[in-house]
């Protein structure tokens, strides 16, 4: 397998499942299957070849079976600062119609991941058994609960290998581990979101298109309906970058409030995914299931099922110690880095670098202004949520470069591609 990569030739798939398979098994030793990523970075892989890779990475383990819930809908981000859309996808596709039932990982990274921010919701647990997950999705239509370990094993043993030796950043890698995930998780019909900029994993346009069209192509090989969307995260998405913030924000999304970027994106690819599904997915309807309560309605059924309190939806606890960055000058914004708000939160608390570090759900940062947007010199650009004053110093450094001013600058375009995959 590795002298045949390194020539640059195409594995035969029936041989490439097996190679997994022997690695899952623990019958190929690290060091050779660390050579083969590596010639993989190099000399890349075919379609069928990463259709392959992703069909063994994701038959590794457990399959849930959907089968017999109707109407399957999932989404993926690739990631980003401020993406709460999945809090905000998953009760509005369940109120169109659909069934979501989604497992969702905690993530490393600046703030949390899905489960950890709907941890911040009081009581609301993440640790389903799989006969309770069922039948939520029954019941509900909407259920998000922690990733299975025996959710595609292959795919968590082969990425710490590339984690530890440079070989994460490869197209066809990265394009079948994350639909490794997507595959073994039981949907038929999904959206992905692709994003693009400096919070993201792909920095530029061509990137990110081709890295769209490869996870298309995988769920296709395996009949599933995928559509791809790719999104600007070169500023954070919506004003709320912290756990318990950005329940709250995702919450007023779909009481139909809430920052217009983020409903946009969430309108964009609710009807994406919708459309692959074949359920009602028009703008107006969309607008009509939160204007009429029943998207908020939705998610308060979904807080309940798992035990949260409902109640709590739009109080969650915040940290009380509060700084703002103001404007040095007058002028419109220009500049509001991703990367930098991101590691502002993280440093705050809000996120994790070790699987098992504890996260502080009330910090974070809520932007008062976006890019394109006017300010006066002294108003505050942003508010810092902190507690006792830990990691502040080091966001404030972070923040102070990520942000500028400048005498013009235009709001960059946030849905960049839609419909990849129609
Ligand atoms: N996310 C994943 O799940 N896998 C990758 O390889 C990169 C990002």
């Amino acid at each position: 397998m590795i002298l045949t990569k390194r020539a640059g030739e195409e594995h035969d798939p029936a041989e490439l499942a097996a190679f997994v398979d022997a690695y899952t098994a623990g019958q190929v030793p690290d060091y050779q299957m660390s050579a083969w990523l590596m010639a993989v970075c190099w000399r890349g892989m075919s379609e069928a070849e990463t259709a392959a890779l992703t069909r063994a990475m994701a038959e590794s383990g457990e399959l849930l079976e959907l089968h017999d819930l109707t109407d399957t809908v999932d989404k993926h981000s690739t990631g980003g600062v401020g993406d709460k859309t999945t809090l905000v996808l998953a009760p509005l596709l369940a109120a169109m119609g659909g069934t979501v039932a989604k497992m969702s990982g905690r993530g490393l990274g600046h703030t949390g991941g899905t489960v950890d921010k709907l941890e911040s919701i009081p009581g609301f647990r993440t640790d389903l058994s799989e006969e309770a997950f069922l039948d939520q999705a029954r019941k509900v239509g909407v259920v998000v609960t922690g990733q299975s370990k025996d959710l595609a094993p292959a795919d968590n043993m082969l990425y710490a290998l590339r984690d530890a030796t440079g070989t994460v950043e490869s197209l066809p890698l990265i394009a079948s581990s994350i639909m490794s995930k997507k595959l073994a998780g039981g949907a038929h019909s999904m959206v992905l979101d692709v994003k693009v900029g400096s919070g993201a994993f792909m920095k530029t346009l061509d990137d990110a298109r081709l890295l769209a069209e490869a996870m298309v192509s995988i769920g296709r090989h395996a009949g599933r309906e995928v559509r791809a969307v790719i999104s600007n995260m070169s500023e954070p998405l919506g004003l709320a970058v912290g756990n318990a913030l950005e329940v709250e924000e995702a919450v007023r999304c779909l009481q139909g409030e809430g920052p217009a970027d983020l409903r946009e994106l969430s309108l964009t690819l609710a009807s994406e995914v919708l459309a692959a599904a074949g359920l009602p997915s028009s703008r107006e309807e969309l607008l009509d299931a939160i204007g009429s309560g029943r998207a908020f309605e939705k998610m308060e059924e979904w807080v309940a099922a798992q035990g949260g309190d409902p109640a709590a939806l739009g109080r969650l606890e915040r940290a009380p110690g509060e700084w703002h960055l103001r404007a040095g000058r007058s002028g419109v914004v220009s500049g509001l880095d991703a990367l930098s708000v991101g590691r502002a939160a993280g440093a705050l608390g809000g996120g994790r670098s070790r699987k098992d570090e504890a996260i502080d759900m009330g910090v974070g940062v809520v932007l008062h202004r976006k890019v394109g947007q006017e300010v006066e010199e002294g108003e505050a650009l942003l508010t810092v949520y902190h507690r006792d004053g830990r990691g502040l110093e080091q966001a404030q450094k972070l923040l102070e470069q990520g942000v500028g001013i400048a005498d013009s600058a235009t709001a960059p375009e946030l849905v960049r591609v839609r419909g990849i995959g129609r």
